[in-house]
């Protein structure tokens, strides 16, 4: 067991450091990663993906490699072209509805990644959930007009009866994510209409088989995207990725590089847009380049105990 402390580039969802813990056992490595405002009940699926990972290992994919999105955060337009340009990547999701930025600032950084694409790119924006009906109905049109486009958009509401009632108004494809992660039954999104496509998440929904049911139950196109893990975690993601039987969307695993480390000697930062899907096993001094306190460790411990005390 080694639990690490990694530094972010930029803040993300209030947190510099990204901190986990990755377990060894006989089918590989797994990483326990739950975002600190998680309560023990919340973590135990996260502990379930890592122990699948550790022991059971995961189905065989149909597939080597996944195409991934780059993803561009509030930045300037002149930035956000220099970022999808050097990612290599030929989808970009960026973040819009943020408090940091109007719609119009998100209008013109969207025009500037459809520039940096050409018109063959993808381009996808996520509101995580900001917006309420109206708002989204709004700024979902401006935004597609400013994209000449969207392929699809993520969580613009909260909740799923607002997201199918803006999917009534909007030409837009609307994506569930916040909506799969947190529903007891992700069937109900599929039901009410809410949703073109679900994102699924391997550890909140509690490993790579549990994920692969959901996408089979929900009956919808899937992306597969990342909890911001280290590259023992994106190799989950890759094996969800890499096993579903059709994926026709580039998936939200490229996110490696918001990290400004990794405890794998080759990372999985995305080549030519791809990654493969193989698993990622740590390299031992690694861990002395970002080494947790002996505090932070004890309290991940205590973390893993107590969750594990829930199974
Ligand atoms: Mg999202």
């Amino acid at each position: 067991m080694k639990v690490y402390a990694l530094p972010l580039h930029n803040q993300f969802r209030g947190i510099t450091v990204r901190e986990g813990l990755l377990l060894k056992g006989p089918a590989g490595w797994g990483e326990f990663c739950p975002f600190a405002d998680y309560s023990d009940a919340e973590s135990a699926p996260w502990l379930a993906a890592a122990l699948e990972a550790s022991e059971a290992g995961w189905p065989a994919p149909v597939r080597d490699r996944v195409e991934v999105n780059t993803t561009v955060p509030v930045v300037t337009p002149e930035r956000a072209h220099e970022l999808v340009r050097a990612s290599g990547c030929r989808t970009a999701k960026v973040k819009v509805a943020d408090k940091r930025s109007t719609l119009a600032e998100d209008c013109a950084r969207v025009e500037a990644v459809r520039d940096a694409l050409g018109p063959a790119g993808a381009l996808r924006v996520d509101a995580n959930t900001a917006w309420d009906v109206d708002t989204a109905v709004r700024s979902l049109t401006e935004l597609d007009r400013a994209a000449g486009g969207l392929e699809y958009a993520e969580q613009p509401c909260p909740t799923i009866e607002d997201l199918a009632a803006v999917r009534r108004r909007v030409s837009v494809r609307i994506a569930a994510d916040e909506s799969i992660r947190r529903a007891e039954d992700p069937l109900k999104v599929a039901v009410a209409g809410a949703a073109d496509l679900a994102v699924l998440k391997v550890a909140p929904l509690g490993g790579v088989r549990r994920a692969l049911e959901v996408a089979e139950a929900c009956g919808l196109p899937c992306v597969v995207s990342s909890a911001v893990e280290t590259s023992v975690g994106l190799a989950a993601g890759l094996a969800l990725a890499g096993a579903l039987p059709e994926l026709d969307f580039a998936c939200g695993l490229g996110t490696i590089s918001l990290l400004t480390g990794d405890v794998c000697g080759r990372s999985l930062s995305p080549v030519d847009g791809y990654l493969p899907v193989l698993p990622q096993a740590p390299e031992p001094d690694r861990f002395t380049s970002f080494p947790a306190s002996p505090d932070v460790a004890a309290v991940w411990e205590s973390r893993l105990s107590r969750v594990r005390a829930l199974r």
